[in-house]
């Protein structure tokens, strides 16, 4: 099978896991702080706090500024469930937006849904292709809002140089095992030039207690055990060093598939800007709307000659607990995109000749599938 996305481990990568569970401290050692600078130097941001996911990135962030039941935050149906969730754990109410036809949230939509309530704006950069933040940013400071950017998808993404994650007031970022780098399967960070957020998100990571004198501490929040390990963050530092090669392998991928599709009668594929740089996490086709109904059996097809696609994403607010929660919702171009979207194996441990076999099997399938009677 080759899967849609893939980690990709190495000998410097085992050795450095190997060292680190040689050290003093497997946890709550330097290697948290090293970890910490590293990002921060790639990412052009002065602080990050580094945590055991970007679900726990995303509920420290969101309790940081102070999320609570009277609030709401404007985000995408198009995202995994926890950017939403999140804001639940802290009992706001997630507004969703419309997204455009590249899968980010639709930022000419999003002033519209603002009210006394709203208290962040939340996207998520779709694959890796990077959303919009200039123009959120000034919809944030017209409004006084907090620009909170799910970047799960998009470490190492740029807009004209400059890296996802740097413009926004808070970024969050995955380390799952397969997001474009890892931290021993699980992991998450928050970068900011917030210092007042990064301390209240470090509180928070680690019970809200401070070391005081001796054995002497305070509890001074409600907190969590969200920390990471020394080895994870070892683990992170070595990937690190690999990120942008993963990118250029990713690239050259995606590339190789934009070249093959190019008019192809079946479906289309999400342009990168030029001026923009994708992490390239994902690589989604969109069907055309002939093929919508034959999806389940496109991806059956796919399924049975080992290619392992996926389909990015069922609309949060199409979930029975967000049904109960909030009613029936249905976004037009959400919905679209959900018949439409279906990701394809692009990972950097794939070789082009396993990318020419993806396309021309799913050329073939395509062929050979009665398209929807209209
Ligand atoms: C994967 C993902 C998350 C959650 O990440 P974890 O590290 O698995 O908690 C949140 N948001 C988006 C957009 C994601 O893709």
């Amino acid at each position: 099978m080759i899967p849609y996305s893939k980690q990709s481990i190495n000998e410097d990568d085992i050795a450095a896991v190997v060292s680190a569970l040689k050290g003093d401290m497997l946890t709550g050692g330097k290697k948290v702080e090293e970890f910490e600078k590293a990002l921060s130097n790639y990412l052009g941001v002065k602080y990050v706090c580094v945590l055991n996911s970007a679900t726990s990135a995303l509920h420290v962030a969101y309790s940081a500024i102070g999320l609570s039941e009277h609030d709401e935050i404007i985000t995408t149906p198009i995202t995994f469930a926890a950017t939403s969730n999140a804001a639940l754990m802290c009992g706001a109410k997630p507004i969703f937006c419309d997204i455009k036809s590249n899968g980010n949230i639709n930022e000419e939509k999003i002033e519209a849904l603002i009210t006394p309530k709203t208290k962040a704006i939340v996207p998520v950069d779709f694959g890796g292709n990077p959303v919009a933040i200039e123009k959120m940013r000034a919809v944030c400071d017209k409004h006084k809002l907090t620009l909170i950017e799910d970047a799960s998808h998009a470490l190492g993404s740029e807009i004209n140089g400059v890296k996802v994650g740097a413009l926004p007031d808070i970024a969050i970022f995955s380390f799952h095992a397969i997001k474009p780098i890892t931290t021993c399967g699980e992991g998450g960070a928050i970068a900011t030039n917030d210092e007042k957020i990064i301390e209240r998100a470090k509180l928070l990571r680690s019970h809200g207690i401070v070391k005081k004198q001796f054995w002497n501490s305070d509890m001074m929040a409600l907190g969590y055990n969200y920390r990471l390990s020394d080895v994870a963050c070892a683990l992170g530092m070595s990937q690190l060093k690999r990120l942008d090669s993963f990118i250029a392998k990713r690239k050259m991928i995606a590339e190789f598939y934009d070249d093959i599709f190019t008019n192809n009668p079946y479906f289309f594929t999400i342009k990168i800007p030029k001026n923009v740089k994708s992490s390239y996490h994902l690589y989604p086709i969109l069907l055309d709307r002939n093929f919508w109904c034959s999806k389940e059996e496109i991806f059956e097809a796919l399924q049975k000659a080992d290619i392992g696609v996926q389909v990015h994403y069922k609309p949060t607010y199409q979930f029975s607990y967000y049904k109960e929660l909030f009613g029936e919702l249905s976004l037009p171009n959400t919905e679209d995109f959900y018949r439409a979207e279906l990701s394809i194996p692009c990972h950097q441990e794939m070789s082009l000749e396993d990318a020419s076999f993806v396309a021309k099997t799913l050329l073939e399938v395509l062929k050979n599938i009665q398209g929807c009677k209209r």
